[in-house]
C-alpha cells in the first residue's frame, strides 16, 4: 500500500490566495465541443445580460465541486459579456468546523449538533461582508458558509440587489435547529438554486433546479496524451495495469464519500481478479474533516495490497484527469451526495462509473446502460463487488457503457448547458418584464 501525502505550505487553508487564475479559452472551442448552435443561443442570451454585475461568493478558492465550477464559470461568464466576479470568505479553523457540522446535519447526520460556534458564524459573515460589491446587480451565495452575508446588507441596497443562493448538498436534515436556522436564512434571499429535484424544500423562497457541470477544456477534463497519462503514473508509481486494472475514487476525505465502502468492496474483488485500487483525495480549505479522514482511512488501507492512497493538493487537476483516464472503472459510492461531479468526470473519459443511488448521482447513471447504482451505504458493498467484477470481466461491455457515458455528459451536463441555465435565471430575475 502506498500512501503519499502532498503537504499544502501552512497558509493554504485559512488564508485564500488572492486573484484566481482563469486558463483563457474561447468560445470557438466550447462551439466545437457542445456545437455551434449551443454557443449562438448562449452568445444571444449573454448579449441581453451585457455588462450585468454578477458577483459570486464562496468559501474554497481550491478544492471541491463549486470552485471546480467556478474557476470555468467566471472566465466564461465575462467572455459572454457579463461583468463578473468572484470573491471568497475566509475564517478560522473554528468557523469551518462549525459550517461542517452545519453541512453534515443537512445531509443527514443524527445525533445532537454542537452549536457552540453560532457567534463565529455571524462573526466570521459580518468580517466578510466588505467583500460584497454594493454596486453588483446580483450576488450568488453558494453553500451555508457565506449565506450569512446577506443579514448584513443596508435594506436600500436590498432594495435594488438581487440575491440567490445555490445548494450544493443533498438537503436531507433530520435535525430541525439547523434547519429553521437554514430556512430562516435563505427564505430572506430572492431564490434558491438546488441540484437535485429531490432537495428542493417546502419554504417560502422561489425554487429553481439547476444541474452541475463539468467544463470540458479545463485541466481536469480535457484530452491528454498518452506520454501526459504515463508521466503521472510514473511520478506516482502506479504500474502494471494491463495485469491489475485500476479502480479508481477521487473524492474529499468526507464521511459521506464511501471511501471505506470501496475498500471493502475491492477486498472482495481482490480476492478473485487481479486489480488494484486508487483513493484519491484532497483538503479543501473549508473542510477540516479531510485530514482525520485521511489518517482513518490510511490505517486501514496499510493493511491491503495494491491499494493507493494518495493525498494531494487541491490544484492537481491533470493529476487527478489522467488517474481517471488510466482507470479501468470509477467509483463513487457516496452514502449522501449534492451532485458528484467526479461521476460526470468518469463518464466524460468513457469510463464505467459506480455511483451510490443518492443525491445527484441518479441524475447522472442510468443504472445499467451508462453505468451501475449501487444501494447507498454498507448494504451496497456486496452490490459494488458484484459490479466491478461484471465490469472487469466484461471489458467490451464496460468499454461500451463508457461510451454511452461520455454521451450522457455531452447531452446533458457539460458547462455550455449549465451557464445557458444560469444566464437565464439571472435574466429572469433581473428583468422578469421581459
Ligand atoms: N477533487 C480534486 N481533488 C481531490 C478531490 C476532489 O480536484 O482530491 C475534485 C473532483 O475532481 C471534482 C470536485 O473536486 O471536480 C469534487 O466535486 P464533487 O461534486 O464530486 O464533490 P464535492 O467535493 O463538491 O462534495
Amino acid at each position: 500500500m502506498k500512501t503519499q501525502y502532498a503537504e499544502l505550505p501552512a497558509d493554504q487553508c485559512l488564508v485564500q490566495p488572492g486573484e484566481a487564475q482563469f486558463p483563457s479559452k474561447n468560445l470557438a472551442d466550447y462551439a466545437k465541443v457542445a456545437g455551434e448552435e449551443k454557443i449562438a443561443e448562449l452568445v444571444k442570451l449573454g448579449e441581453e445580460l451585457k455588462g450585468v454585475k454578477v458577483q459570486q461568493v464562496n468559501s474554497a478558492r481550491l478544492g471541491g465541486g463549486v470552485a471546480e465550477m467556478l474557476h470555468s464559470v467566471l472566465p466564461l461568464e465575462n467572455l459572454l459579456g457579463l461583468n463578473a466576479s468572484w470573491e471568497v470568505i475566509t475564517g478560522s479553523m473554528e468557523f469551518f468546523t462549525y459550517t461542517k457540522t452545519i453541512h453534515n446535519f443537512l445531509q443527514g447526520k443524527i445525533g445532537v449538533p454542537d452549536l457552540v460556534g453560532t457567534k463565529i458564524y455571524w462573526d466570521t459573515n459580518k468580517d466578510n461582508f466588505k467583500l460584497i460589491n454594493q454596486d453588483a446587480d446580483l450576488v450568488l451565495i453558494h453553500d451555508p458558509q457565506p449565506a450569512g452575508l446577506i443579514a448584513f446588507l443596508d435594506s436600500v441596497v436590498r432594495k435594488r440587489q438581487k440575491w440567490l443562493w445555490r445548494c450544493h448538498i443533498q438537503l436531507s436534515p433530520r435535525d430541525l435547529v439547523i434547519t429553521e436556522f437554514l430556512r430562516s436564512l435563505i427564505e430572506s434571499y430572492d431564490a434558491a438554486i438546488f441540484s437535485s429535484p429531490k432537495f428542493l424544500p417546502a419554504w417560502r423562497i422561489a425554487t429553481v433546479l439547476i444541474l452541475p457541470y463539468i467544463d470540458p477544456l479545463s485541466e481536469k477534463n480535457r484530452d491528454l496524451t498518452e506520454s501526459e497519462i504515463r508521466a503521472v503514473l510514473d511520478k506516482y508509481g502506479i504500474a502494471n495495469l494491463d495485469k491489475k486494472p485500476l479502480i479508481t475514487l477521487v473524492s474529499r476525505f468526507d464521511p459521506f464519500k464511501g471511501h471505506n465502502l470501496a475498500l471493502e468492496a475491492f477486498k472482495r474483488v481482490r480476492k478473485n481478479i487481479p486489480c488494484q485500487l486508487l483513493l484519491i483525495g484532497g483538503t479543501a480549505c473549508d473542510d477540516p474533516e479531510n485530514l482525520i479522514i485521511f489518517e482513518q482511512l490510511g490505517a486501514k488501507a496499510r493493511k491491503i495490497p495494491d491499494v493507493h492512497l494518495l493525498n494531494l493538493p487541491p490544484d492537481s487537476h491533470l493529476e487527478i484527469n489522467a488517474f481517471q483516464r488510466a482507470s479501468a472503472i470509477i467509483l463513487q459510492p457516496s452514502i449522501k451526495e449534492g451532485f458528484g461531479l467526479t461521476v460526470s468526470e468518469g463518464m466524460w473519459k468513457e469510463k464505467p462509473v459506480i455511483g451510490g443511488n443518492t443525491g445527484g448521482i441518479p441524475a447522472q447513471i442510468v443504472d445499467g446502460y451508462n453505468g451501475f447504482l449501487i444501494t447507498p451505504g454498507q448494504d451496497g458493498v456486496a452490490e459494488m463487488a458484484e459490479r466491478i467484477t461484471y465490469l472487469l470481466e466484461h471489458p467490451a461491455a464496460a468499454r461500451e457503457m463508457g461510451k454511452r457515458g461520455k454521451e450522457t455528459v455531452k447531452e446533458r451536463f457539460l458547462i455550455t448547458r449549465g451557464i445557458y441555465d444560469e444566464l437565464l435565471l439571472f435574466k429572469n430575475i433581473l428583468f422578469p418584464e421581459n
